[in-house]
């Protein structure tokens, strides 16, 4: 009994036991379902993480590739060697390479110019150590032939241990900038050269009148060299009188009243005389329509000036010496055209004498005006051969004998041996006006010399003299009566007559002799008038 009571306690224990076994089993297992459920959904979870977190970094680096490969600019890296190891293709389409004849086979300096090597050279050591580098600019050698300029700047990558990779090149294309920056420099260029070759005067000048920039014909026209001048300004050098109305004039540049200007006036010439000149002055404003500089043209008109002048006096003086003897001329013939002096013969004969001898003055001036044009524009072709001193003086001395012999004046003339070499008429015009001149103005019944003399310098000449007694002239009119319509007194030639241009012409026609001509006076003792002439070849081989 004992044994089945144990035994049955032992099957309850057992059972007791095997449920709480298996409840334990179950309970455990149950457990495990869970967490399991739970680890599941969380690698579930973190599965779609990853994938989205990959298709994120895949459509990234799909972005960065096709930045990098479509920027608007080159990239490539570049080894130790200078070698491609990375191009985008940007630089590709400009090179017109392929990325297979790119990578691993060349160096940069492949592309380049012998210009670009020497920068390339000169800066990749450098740039190794630096890391940096920025905007140098090269011309890059394409496949097909055609060049590129660009700007490049770049980074290395160096590792851990600080050596240079790779370098990270960025190239911007400036060809269209190089080809404004080239038009804009042959601009300048010839903008600067014709302005350095400039026949006339040209110059910048800032607006306080500082020369800014000057050429070599302004230099010229004032004497300056051209550091000499950008250290002055124009009111330095502009005479004072013109300086104001200058001033006006640009001030009216300036306001905008005038958009160019032209004047004449004078400036100083660093020798210290006056120099006239012509400008002709312009604006030059910035975009935004500020005053910048003046740029002004100059030109020397001095010349043109005298001569201007010259022609104003000669045409006064034309016009008067022409009006003069033609308003004789036709008073007289208008008296005896109108049958007003019929009946009074003398006068009438006076009248034709008046009429003659003004016609004769006319006549003189025409001839002197056009000998003196053809003598000075070289019309007159002298032809010159050895001259018997004796024989000219004594055809001028024929020439004038009868007006000497109205005044009773002597001509004495000097034994003489002399030859020259000139041409014998014009040589005998030449005597014929002086001593025509010297019985002008002697008194009656004077003496007038003419002396010959071979004068032996190196080389020898011939020194000839006409000498009067009459009342000489003054000193300081000694030179200006051999120019042009120059007489000694205005009442002279009234009352004896003359052109004023005889001893002008005298003169062209000694210096076409290679010869000079002077006069001497001694206050009111009389004149002489010395001119000199060559001796022949011949006879200066001799001497
Ligand atoms: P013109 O026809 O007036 O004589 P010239 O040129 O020959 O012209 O002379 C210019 C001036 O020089 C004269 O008008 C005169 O005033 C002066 N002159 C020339 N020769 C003499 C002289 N022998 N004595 C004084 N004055 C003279």
């Amino acid at each position: 009994m004992i044994n089945a009571m144990v035994i049955n306690e032992f099957h309850v224990g057992l059972g007791i036991v095997l449920s709480l076994g298996i409840y334990w089993l179950l309970r455990h297992s149950w457990h495990d379902r869970q967490a399991k459920i739970k680890q599941t959904i969380e690698l579930t979870q973190l599965n779609t993480q990853l994938q989205l977190e990959l298709s994120e970094r895949q459509r990234t680096e799909a972005e960065l590739y096709d930045l990098y490969n479509h920027a608007p600019c080159g990239y490539h890296s570049l080894d130790a060697q200078g070698i491609f190891i990375r191009i985008n293709d940007t630089e590709l389409n400009w090179l017109g390479y392929s990325r297979e004849e790119i990578i691993g086979q060349k160096r940069f300096i492949d592309l380049l110019t012998p210009a670009g090597i020497a920068v390339f050279q000169e800066n990749f050591a450098q740039f190794q150590q630096l890391g940096q580098v920025n905007n140098l600019e090269f011309e890059l050698l394409c496949k097909t032939g055609s060049r590129l300029w660009v700007n490049l700047s770049a980074t290395a990558v160096k590792d851990a241990a600080g050596c240079y990779v790779m370098s990270r090149s960025t190239l911007f294309n400036i060809s269209e900038r190089k080809v404004m920056e080239e038009a804009l420099r042959n601009s300048e260029e010839r903008f600067r050269s014709a302005f350095e070759h400039a026949s006339i005067g040209m110059t910048l000048l800032g607006l306080d009148g500082q020369w800014l920039q000057v050429n070599t014909a302004l230099c010229q026209i004032l004497g300056y060299s051209e550091a000499e001048l950008l250290t002055t300004t124009v009111r330095t050098l502009t005479h004072p009188d013109d300086f104001s109305a200058d001033r006006v004039h640009w001030q009216q540049l300036i306001q905008g009243e005038l958009t160019t200007y032209a004047m004449q006036q004078r400036y100083f010439h660093k020798q210290g005389h006056l120099v006239w000149v012509s400008l002709n002055y312009s604006l030059i404003r910035d975009p935004a329509g500020q005053p910048l500089y003046l740029i002004a043209q100059i030109q020397d008109v001095t010349t043109r000036r005298e001569i201007e002048q010259i022609k104003t006096e000669f045409i006064a003086l034309v016009s008067h010496e022409l009006r003069t003897p033609l308003t004789a001329i036709r008073g007289s013939l208008g008296l005896l055209t109108s049958g007003a002096l019929r009946n009074y013969p003398e006068r009438a004969q006076r009248m034709i004498e008046i009429a003659s001898i003004d016609t004769e003055r006319l006549v003189q001036l025409v001839n002197d005006i056009l000998d003196l044009e053809r003598l000075e524009s070289g019309q007159v072709a002298l032809t010159k051969q050895p001259c018997n001193v004796v024989d000219l003086i004594t055809r001028s001395l024929n020439l004038v004998q009868t007006e000497a012999n109205k005044t009773a004046i002597t001509i004495v003339t000097m034994p003489t041996t002399a030859h020259v070499w000139a041409s014998p008429d014009h040589i005998v015009q030449v005597l014929a006006n002086l001593l025509d001149n010297a019985i002008k103005f002697s008194p009656p019944g004077s003496r007038v010399t003419v002396t010959a003399e071979t004068i032996l310098a190196e080389p020898a000449y011939v020194l000839l003299r006409v000498q009067d007694q009459g009342g000489g002239i003054p000193s300081n009119q000694l030179e200006m009566i051999f120019e042009r319509f120059q007489q000694a007194d205005v009442s002279d030639s009234r009352r004896v007559g003359g052109t004023g241009l005889g001893l002008a012409i005298c003169r062209r026609i000694i210096q076409q002799h290679w010869g000079n001509i002077w006069a001497e006076s001694n206050g009111d003792r009389g004149s002489t008038f010395c001119f000199t002439l060559p001796i022949p070849i011949a006879l200066a081989d001799c001497n």
